[in-house]
């Protein structure tokens, strides 16, 4: 009798294990189920790396892909193709599609109870202007670099474009390639690259200086065209003379930076580096944008200088930088850019606000400073009837070869807060070189939010 009472125990035991299992089971399958069956390589919703089902449309709703059964087929313009060519992906997987499989289980039409119902049903509208992506595009015309410029209130990138790209129903012969025109070319630079920032990396020490130095304001800086630091000179561009504060920002005096950055030190520089987000990476749809670096030291005070200048070793991202912009712009927090904003049924964007990089205060010295920039340096007819703060820079890279120029800043504007940042490698000075570019995409920007 004990020995059947034990057994009954036992099989009693394993039924309601069977139960607890199927019950986690259903449980996950509920929450779960959709991720599983757009599991990567999942044969039924993929082909090779790419998803075989879905639409993929501008902020207008110009198409930019349509993916089936048979395949991907892109813009009808072949800028447009070549422009959003790092976002949507090819049909090798050279440059892998990461907005479209991060938001995989929204776009395969999948269900509950159907399963797969409908393998194409998804449409994925992003935030992106195809004609900005187009402009910046044709702005870069044949340079390597990027142009990004998103809405640091919502977070909506408008423009994100990488350079030089190709076009993915005209595959060139890359690897066959000598001329050095496809360099880097599977890179979408603004996301995965980082670049010696050059002086607009002044911005970091700026704050920094506003911060932590009570006389910063009554000051007057000489500057005779180069100083020593550490036994060693650091040249300016000019011979700016009797300089303040205010002024050297304006005209990015190396003399007066470097001296800040010395007298400020490494672990101010350092700190404020972190603070403000240049040594941090950003997640969104997909992607991570790479992590800047920055490793100011005082055991050597003219890199130190250099590093406050933005030369030395230091990283910054392009996609972060635009956020930092938009801190400035914004009282000192900016939203985290986004890419896809609907799937319709499925997802809707929300604006997610970063931790706040500065204080309301710096923040609203900063951008007056930087509108202060426009204003007597870069020129106001460049962006006619907006208020654009911003700072240039030249990072010097390979002796012998241009310096990369590179242009960040923000328009503050309430119909039209947006932030930019744009690199062009090996192309001379940032101010020349991209104020034409930033200029022509900012309108387009401009027309595109303007639109109902
Ligand atoms: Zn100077």
């Amino acid at each position: 009798m004990r020995h059947v009472s034990r057994r009954a125990a036992v099989v009693l035991l394993l039924a309601g294990l069977v139960l607890a299992g199927l019950l986690v089971f259903l449980i996950q399958y509920v929450f779960q189920a959709k991720s599983w069956a757009a599991f990567p390589g999942s044969p039924h919703v993929y082909r090779g790396n790419n998803l075989t089902a879905g639409t993929v449309t501008d902020r207008g709703g110009e198409l930019l892909l349509r993916s089936d059964e048979s395949g991907r087929s892109y813009a009808a313009d072949e800028t447009l193709r070549k422009a959003t060519l790092h976002l949507l992906g090819d049909r090798y997987g050279y440059i892998p599609s990461n907005v479209l499989s991060d938001h995989a289980a929204d776009m395969i039409g999948f269900d509950l109870v159907q399963g797969l119902y409908h393998s194409s049903s998804g449409t994925m509208q992003l935030s992106l202007s195809a004609a900005a992506n187009t402009t910046a595009y044709q702005q870069l015309a044949g340079r390597h670099g990027c142009v990004a410029v998103y809405n640091y209130r919502t977070g909506e990138i408008l423009c994100l474009v990488s350079a030089p790209s190709y076009d993915p129903d005209n595959m060139p012969d890359i690897e066959g390639d000598s001329s050095g025109q496809y360099d880097g070319v599977y890179v979408n630079r603004p996301v995965a690259g980082t670049y010696t920032p050059g002086s607009i990396f002044k911005l970091v020490t700026a704050a920094a200086a506003l911060e932590q130095l009570d006389d910063l304001d009554t000051r007057t800086f000489y500057c005779g065209g180069v100083t020593e630091i550490g036994g060693k000179p650091v040249h300016c561009l000019n011979v700016h003379g009797s300089i303040t504060f205010r002024e050297a920002l304006a005209k990015s005096c190396n003399v007066v930076f470097g001296q800040l950055a010395a007298e400020l030190g490494a672990d101010t520089i350092n700190g404020y580096a972190a603070a403000l987000g240049i040594t941090q990476s950003l997640s969104f749809d997909g992607l991570r944008t790479a992590a800047g670096s920055m490793q100011a030291d005082d055991s050597d005070p003219w890199e130190l200088a250099w590093a406050g200048i933005g030369q030395s070793t230091d990283l910054i991202n392009p996609v972060q930088y635009m956020t930092l912009m938009g801190a400035i712009a914004n009282g000192g927090q900016a939203a985290l850019p986004y890419l896809v904003a609907e799937i319709p049924g499925q997802y809707q964007a929300e604006t997610t606000m970063l931790p706040a990089a500065l204080s309301q205060q710096t923040a609203d010295r900063l951008a007056e400073l930087m509108i202060n920039n426009v204003q007597t340096v870069y020129g106001s007819w460049n962006f006619p009837s907006v208020t654009v703060g911003a700072k240039s820079g030249t990072a010097e890279q390979d002796p012998g070869r241009l310096a990369n120029a590179t242009f960040a800043g923000f328009m503050q504007d309430e119909n039209y807060p947006l932030a930019f940042v744009a690199v062009v490698e090996h192309a001379g000075s940032g101010s020349e070189v991209c104020i034409p570019i930033i200029s022509a995409v900012l309108q387009v920007c401009i027309q595109q939010l303007a639109q109902p």
